[in-house]
């Protein structure tokens, strides 16, 4: 803690992944030796860097680019770039320790990292979001490359901004090297389904989960948090399962739509428009706008928290308890609260944590490498029938870690057990570098 000073968020995703490990360190106590613990906390490399940008207006704006480039036990360093105000060194470092354990539960060969900067591309146009993106990759290129470091999108990060890096990194190098960033447009080397992947991911992980309890989504309410990237896929992917989403929400509120969500409209809105929860609301007879309290106070039978870290606490997970709420699958990195996820253990429903229910966006990030590797191209069907077995194979390491170390049923156990083995293995194999 005192050599992280600040870093909040970063000491709650080391507790929490240190904590759950008691029983593995137990069973094998040679994962304690030769530091490796401390090794596993301490990111590999860390770059800070100045943004210096242009806005339409003729100023001068500077924000401030991190990339954490945290191990490189499994393969070259991948997670996703983060733009949102609230970025700090704290949040990338929570976001790239995670992502460690993550890309270790797909199977594939993927390290961990992350980054991002405080710029909010809210209210900004195409034109000042291109000139930023180019400020940033001009840092980030001497960094990055197909088979050191590969970046990806996130909050604030979608196919406009990862098109603009590119288009930069492939400028500054004279080489189209596809495989350095993912997430990319169809035209220049991104994969099908990797636009859905998280989305879809969180939801077939959810399905998996209940199918333990010999249940499916078929019928479910489902509250879904978020209305980007994730939180739309996780709706469309759920509606294919038989579910029904009423929820979504962005940071001016939420909307409960209990005829459940015209999934048209919500994608006009978010991916067309740009445009806010309100917009929906307005073109919508029925949905009502809540900017009061959390889109958590709305009865169901399973959340989906697919916005931000910590959006999910205690007083939030009671409520959901209260409200018949018996699935909780993480879309978004680390949305729960300690007190939530003690909350939901406590009450034995069935909780997955982001790091196991989210994976399928990297799973699949790893996949588009794959296919630049290859020169190649696979059909929607071939990328999402291997995101699908992806998920089911996270799903099931993670229900045979949990058995294996004495708590059935146990997703947070489970995932951090699987995931961290899987790196520590490989560390000690490389020896202390
Ligand atoms: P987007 O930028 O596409 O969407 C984020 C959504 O969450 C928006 O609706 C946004 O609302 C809302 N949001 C973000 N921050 C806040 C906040 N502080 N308070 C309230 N609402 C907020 O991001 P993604 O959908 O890509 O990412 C969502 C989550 O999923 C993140 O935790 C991310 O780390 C995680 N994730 C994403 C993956 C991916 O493939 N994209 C992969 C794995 C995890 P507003 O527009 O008002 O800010």
């Amino acid at each position: 803690v005192a050599r992280n000073r600040g870093e909040t968020e970063f000491h709650q995703a080391v507790r929490e992944v240190l904590d759950s490990l008691a029983p593995v360190i137990a069973k094998h106590p040679h994962y304690a030796e030769g530091a490796l613990l401390e090794r596993i906390v301490e990111p590999e490399r860390q770059v800070i860097f100045r943004i210096p940008w242009v806005d339409d207006a003729g100023n001068v704006q500077v924000n401030r680019g991190f990339r954490i480039e945290f191990n490189s036990a499994l393969g070259p360093y991948k997670g996703g770039l983060r733009f949102h105000p609230s970025v700090n060194a704290g949040i990338i470092k929570f976001l790239g320790f995670e992502q460690i354990f993550k890309n270790a539960l797909t199977n594939q060969a993927i390290g961990g990292g992350k980054g991002g900067s405080d710029f909010d591309p809210h209210g900004r146009s195409d034109a000042e979001v291109m000139r930023f993106c180019q400020s940033f990759m001009t840092e980030l290129s001497r960094h990055i490359g197909p088979s050191t470091d590969v970046p990806a999108g996130d909050i604030g990060v979608g196919g406009r901004e990862i098109g603009f890096l590119f288009g930069q990194y492939k400028r500054l190098r004279n080489s189209y090297d596809a495989g350095v960033l993912t997430g990319k447009g169809l035209a220049w080397g991104g994969s099908l389904v990797r636009t859905e992947a998280t989305g879809y991911g969180t939801v077939l992980f959810a399905q998996s989960m209940l199918a333990t309890r010999g249940q499916s989504l078929e019928g479910k309410r489902v509250a879904v948090s978020g209305s980007g990237n994730v939180a739309i896929y996780a709706i469309e992917k759920a509606q294919q399962l038989g579910a029904t989403p009423i929820t979504f929400s962005d940071s001016s509120g939420y909307v409960v739509d209990e005829a459940g969500v015209d999934l048209d409209l919500l994608k006009q809105v978010k991916e067309v428009e740009r445009g806010r929860v309100a917009d929906y609301v307005s073109r919508r007879p029925g949905a009502r706008l809540v900017t009061e309290g959390r889109v958590w106070d709305v009865p169901v039978d399973v959340a989906l928290p697919c916005a931000t870290q910590n959006e999910l606490d205690g007083s939030s997970a009671a409520t959901l308890l209260r409200g018949g709420c018996a699935v909780v699958a993480e879309g978004a990195n680390m949305p729960s609260t300690p007190e939530a996820i003690e909350a939901f253990q406590a009450a034995g429903i069935l909780y997955a944590p982001g790091k196991a229910a989210n994976a399928g966006g990297v799973a699949t990030s790893a996949l588009e490498m794959e296919q630049n590797a290859g020169r190649t191209r696979w059909s929607f069907e071939t990328a999402e029938a291997k995101l699908t077995a992806i998920m089911a194979d996270i799903h099931d390491s993670c229900v045979a870690a949990a058995e294996e170390y004495g708590r059935p049923g146990d997703y947070v156990l489970g995932a951090n057990a699987a995931g961290f083995t899987r790196v520590a293995d490989v560390m000690i194999a490389h020896g202390v570098v």
